[in-house]
C-alpha cells in the first residue's frame, strides 16, 4: 500500500483553497486505498500557534490522518545523509551568486527564466576558496539534464525544466526541493496531491528522487482558489480562514459544505463525497471565491472558461 500526505508549512491559517486542497488529498488517497499522512513543512516559515490550528482546521473539517504527524525540523538528519550522499558522489557544487548576481545573469538572453544560469558550477579549487572569504556557499545539484517528465494524474506526462537547483541553502537549512523528496520517498509516499502552483516544481523534484536512486511519485496538481478578481485567494480576502468564518456564524461543516460544492461532489459527508469521486470528474476551472455584503458564499465560474 501506497501513501499520499498533505504537507503544510506553518506560516499562517489555512484558507478555503488550502483547505480544499487538503481535502482533495484526502479524497484522492482514500479513494487508492492509500494511507494519508500529514507532515509539517517548518523548516521555514513557521510562525508559533499556526500549526495547531492547521490542524485543528484540517480536524474541523472531518480530515483524518494516519500514524504520527512528522515534522521537518525533527528530520535534519535524514536531510543531512541525502546531501552527503550527493557530495560523495560529486552530485553538488558550491554557489556564492546572490539573488542579484542571478537575476543579472538570468536576463542575459539565452536563460530560460527562473533558471540558474550555472554561474558556479565550473570555479576552480582557487577560485572557491576565495568566494569562501566573501560569504557563505549554498550547494546546488549538479545536473545531468535540461528537462525531466513527471507523470499527473490531472496534466498527463509534464515536462518541465530541471536547472542546477539549491538543495542546500547558504543558511545551513535544507532546501524545500530537497526536503520534500527525501521525505516523500523515506514515508513511502508514491501519489503527492498539492496546489497547480507548484506543478513547474514536480520535474525538478522527480528528477531528483531518481538520482537519489527513488521511484518518483505520481502526482496531482490541483486547482488553487481564487479571489473576485481572479488573483489566488489570501487570508487578506476576508472571510477565507475557519477562523474568519466562525466569526461571521459559519460552521466548520457548512465550509466543507461549500468546498465539496465547489468540487461538484455530495456534501453531505466525506464519505459521500468519497463514494463519488472521480478524478476525471472535477472542475477544469479554478474555483473563484467571493463573498458578497451580506456574508454568503458564492461560487463563480471566470469567463474565460465558461
Ligand atoms: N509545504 C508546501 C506548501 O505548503 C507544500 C509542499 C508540497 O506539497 O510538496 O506550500
Amino acid at each position: 500500500m501506497g501513501a499520499g500526505r498533505f504537507a503544510p508549512s506553518p506560516s499562517g491559517e489555512l484558507h478555503l483553497g488550502n483547505l480544499r486542497t487538503a481535502v482533495l488529498a484526502w479524497l484522492f488517497a482514500k479513494s487508492t486505498n492509500r494511507e494519508f499522512l500529514m507532515r509539517i513543512e517548518d523548516l521555514d516559515r513557521a510562525r508559533a500557534g499556526a500549526e495547531a490550528i492547521q490542524l485543528g482546521d484540517l480536524s474541523a473539517l472531518g480530515l483524518t490522518w494516519d500514524g504520527p504527524i512528522t515534522r521537518q525540523s525533527q528530520r535534519l538528519p535524514l536531510y543531512a545523509s541525502a546531501v552527503s550522499q550527493l557530495r560523495d558522489r560529486d552530485r553538488l557544487y558550491e554557489c556564492f551568486c546572490t539573488r542579484r548576481d542571478i537575476a543579472e545573469a538570468a536576463s542575459a538572453p539565452h536563460a530560460a527564466p527562473g533558471t540558474y544560469p550555472g554561474t558556479c558550477r565550473n570555479l576552480t579549487e582557487s577560485e572557491r576558496a576565495a568566494k569562501r572569504e566573501l560569504r557563505p556557499a549554498a550547494w546546488r545539484l549538479r545536473t545531468q539534464k535540461d528537462t525531466f517528465t513527471v507523470t499527473d494524474v490531472l496534466h498527463g506526462q509534464y515536462t518541465g525544466t530541471v536547472d542546477d537547483f539549491v538543495v542546500l541553502r547558504s543558511d545551513g537549512v535544507p532546501a524545500y526541493n530537497l526536503a520534500v523528496v527525501v521525505d516523500d520517498a523515506a514515508q513511502g509516499i508514491d501519489q503527492v496531491v498539492r496546489g497547480d502552483d507548484l506543478l513547474s516544481s514536480a520535474p525538478r523534484q522527480g528528477y531528483l528522487a531518481g538520482v537519489l536512486g527513488h521511484e518518483p511519485p505520481t502526482y496531482a496538481h490541483v486547482q488553487l482558489a481564487l479571489n473576485s478578481a481572479g488573483k489566488r485567494l489570501a487570508k487578506r480576502d476576508g472571510s477565507v480562514t475557519l477562523g474568519q468564518l466562525a466569526n461571521e456564524g459559519t460552521v466548520a461543516a457548512a465550509a466543507r459544505t461549500l468546498i465539496l460544492n465547489s468540487l461538484g461532489l455530495p456534501a453531505e459527508s466525506l464519505d459521500a463525497a468519497l463514494a463519488a469521486f472521480d478524478p476525471a470528474r472535477l472542475p477544469t476551472h479554478p474555483w473563484v471565491f467571493t463573498t458578497d455584503r451580506e456574508g454568503a458564499h458564492g461560487m463563480r465560474i471566470p469567463p474565460e472558461n465558461r
